[in-house]
């Protein structure tokens, strides 16, 4: 393990969203991960195979007793979906030619259990979701009874119609091509539509504190750890616009100083521990700790394709492995 980020430098890859130049970044869980020089992304490379992901998901969508390892996690989103819906709600009164007295149509693309589709229904929201675990859709038509298909969004979009938003909560980081994905999700979205989504931040204050040490860093669940660069080149190379990025989001303005407080204090504390030096020198086995900002993102669907370099990326993403693990059905949750 020693001195492999030395040795590997020769055969760094090219960044998965914006195809620059990668460097060596630390290991973490027995994966190697590598940090773009251009985006400040971090991304596992070479990608676990789809027999390991597969075996990986399998379980996700099992209670804790069967072996599951989700319900911590849902509990934890659930009490967010308010928040999320208020959101949604906000968003659309803001577009232009929306009246209340048409219904919002929404997709939750990774939608798990359900969970976030009966909030919104709930909530007098047209929602449907999708999601590649067939548990986590079986749980939400049968025991949520709210509509949702299994399947890959490739595989679904041509039946499913336009929508007014999409919904992409704590998924993305789990995907080998979250650009193919978003290009996915475009091609769903209304002209004008609104993507909502969110997902851990990487290359922040804390991580620069802490270089792979927050929680984010969690292979091979977590195959990406966004840069809000990163975020914004993905979305262009995607065809959307009007991108906001919040990107210590909490779903109050009490839990964001919370989350603040304890990301400053655990930060102060290991920064100057005594793991500081091998931590840096890339050659520690990886330990994570349940610290780490939040990015929530906004973003529309551009009437045309506004990205600056779309062909390059393009190229990008179709040369890329990792569009046969998204294409090929591994049972991606809705977690973080
Ligand atoms: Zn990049």
């Amino acid at each position: 393990m020693v001195g492999w980020r030395a040795v590997s430098h020769a055969h760094t890859p090219a960044c998965p969203i914006c195809e620059t130049e990668s460097e060596p970044a630390f290991w973490a869980g027995g994966y190697r991960m590598y940090r773009c020089r251009g985006c400040g992304a971090s991304f596992v490379h070479p990608v676990p195979s789809d027999a390991a992901l597969q075996e990986l998901y399998a379980s996700f969508h099992l209670s804790d007793d069967e072996g599951g390892q989700y319900e911590e996690m849902e509990n934890r989103m659930i009490a967010d979906f308010p928040a999320k819906v208020a959101m949604v709600k906000r968003g659309m009164a803001g577009n232009a030619g929306f009246t209340d007295s048409r219904k919002i149509r929404l997709l939750d693309v990774g939608c798990g259990k359900g969970y976030f589709v009966k909030a919104c229904r709930d909530a007098g929201i047209e929602a449907e979701g999708v999601d590649l675990s067939s548990s986590g859709v079986a749980f939400a038509r049968e025991k949520l009874g709210v509509p949702a298909r299994q399947g890959a969004l490739a595989d679904l979009k041509d039946d499913l119609g336009e929508f007014d938003v999409v919904t992409f909560w704590a998924t993305i980081e789990h995907l080998a091509d979250p650009v193919g994905m978003l290009r996915d999700i475009a091609e769903v979205l209304k002209p004008g539509g609104r993507l909502l989504l969110d997902t851990g931040v990487g290359d922040d204050w804390l991580d620069r504190l802490l270089p792979g040490r927050v929680q984010w860093f969690d292979p091979p669940q977590h195959l990406f750890v966004f840069s809000v660069e990163g975020m914004r080149r993905a979305l262009a190379a995607a065809g959307f616009a009007d991108v906001h990025i919040d990107s210590s989001y909490d779903r109050s303005a009490l839990r964001r100083g919370m989350r603040l407080a304890r990301n400053g204090a655990a930060a102060m504390m290991l920064r100057f521990g005594s793991t500081v030096s091998r931590l840096r020198s890339g050659t520690y086995e990886f330990r994570r700790y349940p610290i780490g900002n939040l990015m929530s993102v906004s973003a529309h669907k551009a009437a045309r394709r506004v990205s600056a370099e779309p062909a390059r990326v393009e190229k990008a993403a179709a040369r890329s492995p990792l569009e046969v693990v998204v294409r090929g059905g591994m049972g991606v949750p809705a977690v973080r």
